[in-house]
């Protein structure tokens, strides 16, 4: 770790590994959870920019308390980055900006559609938070977007959102899709990160909505922007979620953790991945092996 680098193996890190958990982030969609609810009776369910994969842990894991069939359950979960494989879970390797992909997302549910959606989407951090701010907004459109093809009326749709200075239209963007919108900052969820979750519920498009990849949400003909502006604007409460009694991101605590007496090993829940390169390594290898 370079010298300016923050160590990032807070307590939400060791808790993940002690729990099989992919990544720590499983405990801001748990957290979420216990505030609202979001996997009451839910069945279908779909995950934006998924990988490593711990939302989809967490969803195979709440999902299939919901039924007596594990068949009844269905997942699928899209990244721009191969993940490991999950049973249970029907996994696309793609960019959820892109039509195409959107489009393989609709073709799994073959006409069904889902009671939830929940994005834990983030580009790749420059530093520099205008484009950040920018790129995770575009992110979050692009999710809602691919969510008014798939969701049922009522659903809820949960997505990572960047509180920067004009997050305000995209609070109002929502609004015009669903009932309540909630901004929530998870105790996992670091103070230091401007990152936050919405929570839209109650799915309700403008009654002549027609959903499509191709037109910008943020079409004047469903609304007057006006009314988000002066005495009309739309504020959007916020929370924070998790057990106050639930570890702070934010703290130190000691290695051993109170109840414990020494330190279990746990083997890791899977083993790496392999790097792309490896492949293109082992196609050269055979090329060089069959010119011989
Ligand atoms: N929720 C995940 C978990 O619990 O394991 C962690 C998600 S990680 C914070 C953000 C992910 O967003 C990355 O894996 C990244 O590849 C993905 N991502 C960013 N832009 C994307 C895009 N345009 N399409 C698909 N995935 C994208």
């Amino acid at each position: 770790m370079g010298k300016t680098s923050k160590d990032k193996r807070d307590i939400y890190y060791r808790l993940a590994k002690e729990e099989g958990w992919r990544a720590r982030s499983a405990f801001k969609l748990l957290q979420i959870n216990e505030e609202y609810n979001i996997f009451e009776g839910v069945l279908r369910a779909v995950d934006l920019c998924a990988a490593p994969g711990s939302w989809s842990q967490v969803l195979t894991k709440k999902l299939r308390q919901n039924t007596e069939n594990e068949d009844d359950v269905k997942i699928v979960a899209v990244d721009l980055q191969a993940m490991a494989s999950l049973p249970g879970v029907k996994q696309i390797q793609g960019d959820i900006t892109k039509i195409s992909t959107a489009n393989e997302i609709i073709k799994e549910f073959e006409g069904h559609k889902a009671d939830l959606v929940v994005c834990d989407g983030a580009p790749d951090v420059t530093g520099l938070h205008d484009i950040d701010e920018y790129v995770q907004s575009q992110l979050l459109l692009a999710a809602l977007n691919i969510t008014t093809h798939v969701l049922k009326i009522g659903g809820i749709f949960v997505a990572k959102i960047f509180r920067g200075k004009d997050v305000t239209l995209l609070y109002s963007q929502l609004k015009l899709f669903f009932e309540f919108v909630t901004v929530s900052k998870p105790r996992s969820s670091r103070n230091s990160s401007i990152e936050a979750f919405v929570i839209c519920q109650n799915y309700k498009p403008p009654p002549d909505y027609v959903p499509t990849m191709v037109n910008p949400l943020l079409d004047h003909k469903y609304c007057d922007f006006n009314e988000f502006t002066g005495p009309n604007r739309f504020i959007v409460p916020f929370n924070a979620c998790g057990d106050l009694s639930a570890y702070d991101s934010d703290t130190s605590y000691p290695l051993l953790l109170e109840g414990q007496e020494s330190y279990e090993y746990k083997e890791p829940v899977q083993g790496p991945i392999d790097p792309p390169y490896k492949e293109i390594l082992e196609k050269n290898k055979s090329m060089q092996t069959n010119n011989l």
